[in-house]
């Protein structure tokens, strides 16, 4: 082999595992991925639409990672024809590029959900010079609201993160689960254990959350049971498993946030992440996807139904962004069959829809910057 022979090989090897890197499943676009029908197809209920003023006091933003408008309709096939998330009458779509990039990641994504700005791809609750901005959770933690994370991801990951750390990157985990420790919130259920009690620093952050006054708590069927209080749940050393493994955690987990929440005078502000539709994407299986949007479209039923019995409770129902570039080309609804197409293993740039049920849900219709939620949701709340 000639040197220049070498050369070029080991930059093309350098080139490939730089790619590789990137994402861990290339799109597949010479096979079609068949999705061959859901044995366990959920009932939907009908929600009235009766609400006792024209604000809320109390908001659940339920976010859907890497859920386009194909995921959704994919997830509507599989269930032959309905889901929860069409009990909303009022829908638009979102914008969502980063302030440097026309695809964005979760980070920027939820940053600008969370704190209403532009920002860099992997910023965390910071804007494009690292400084920090004020997020709606902690904004809804000044006016004494209660607050509330749930995530079928480590709650140390980007999306949740965004809503109560500030950190130049979405890797710092550790210092985004110290972060938690700096802010009142009242009930955060995820995964994520790890990064609160194997830590570089020696802290153990189970420990300093008990001492505030949480119940600590990594069992599910245990953390079901907390009706007040403060309440950290955390289910999983990092991510939570895929549903057959998480079973109904995510559902669970809404509720019992909810019951928790509830007890709140001044209402309270909730996030809730369908957090692995995106990992569906990022592997182009569609199998993935619409179990974990159907799964997701569940936990939407829960805040739905609280919702409507509530009257007094806004649920903004969105995505960060789409992955994978799923198309639909071809599907059955009364059989829930579906064959799907994907374009790439990354996020896409094109808008993702919106919904929102109960009082303010008006304001959520047309086209939106993903910035635009925030600020409708704090004027709503009167912040
Ligand atoms: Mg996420
Ligand atoms: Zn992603």
């Amino acid at each position: 082999m000639n040197y220049r022979f070498s050369i070029l090989v080991v930059l093309l090897l350098s080139i490939y595992f730089v790619q590789a890197q990137d994402y861990s499943v290339k799109a597949n676009k010479d096979s079609l991925a068949t999705y061959v029908g859901n044995k366990d197809i959920h009932p939907v209920k009908t929600f009235d639409h009766k609400f006792k003023a024209t604000k809320p006091k109390n908001v659940i933003l339920m976010i859907g990672d890497g859920m386009g408008a194909t995921q959704i309709a994919a997830a509507l096939t599989a269930n032959k024809g309905q889901l929860n998330l069409f009990n909303c009458k009022f829908s638009g779509f979102c914008t969502t590029h980063s302030s440097e990039d026309y695809i964005t990641d979760s980070a920027a994504g939820a940053t600008a959900i969370a704190c209403g700005i532009k920002t860099f791809n992997a910023a965390i609750g910071v804007d494009d010079n690292k400084v920090s901005v004020k997020t709606i959770l902690e904004k809804a933690i000044d006016k004494n609201m209660g607050t509330g994370l749930v995530s079928t991801s480590a709650i140390t990951h980007a999306t949740p993160a965004s809503f109560i750390a500030h950190q130049p990157h979405r890797n710092m985990y550790e210092e985004i689960a110290a972060d938690f420790l700096k802010t009142d919130i009242d009930v955060f259920i995820g995964g994520g254990y790890d990064h609160f009690t194997k830590r570089k620093d020696g802290r153990n952050l189970a420990a300093e959350l008990k001492q505030k006054g949480y119940t600590v708590l990594q069992d599910i069927n245990q953390i079901k049971t907390v009706k007040s209080g403060k309440l950290a749940g955390l289910t999983a050393p990092e991510h939570n498993g895929r549903v057959a493994e998480r079973k109904d955690m995510l559902q669970v987990a809404t509720q019992t946030a909810l019951n928790v929440l509830s007890t709140k005078k001044n209402g309270f502000f909730l996030m809730v992440e369908g957090s692995q539709i995106d990992w569906g994407g990022h592997a182009n299986d569609i199998t993935y996807i619409i179990e974990e949007t159907l799964d997701f479209d569940k936990a939407i039923g829960i805040a739905l139904e609280f919702a409507a019995k509530d009257k007094n409770t806004l649920v903004v129902i969105t995505a960060d962004h789409e992955t994978g570039g799923l198309t639909l080309v071809k599907g059955d609804v009364e059989k829930g069959t579906l064959k799907a197409e994907f374009s790439t293993g990354k996020h896409t740039g094109v808008m993702v829809p919106i919904f929102a049920f109960g009082p303010g849900a008006e304001q959520f219709t047309g086209l939106l910057d993903n910035t635009d939620i925030p600020k409708k949701i704090e004027k709503l709340l009167n912040f």
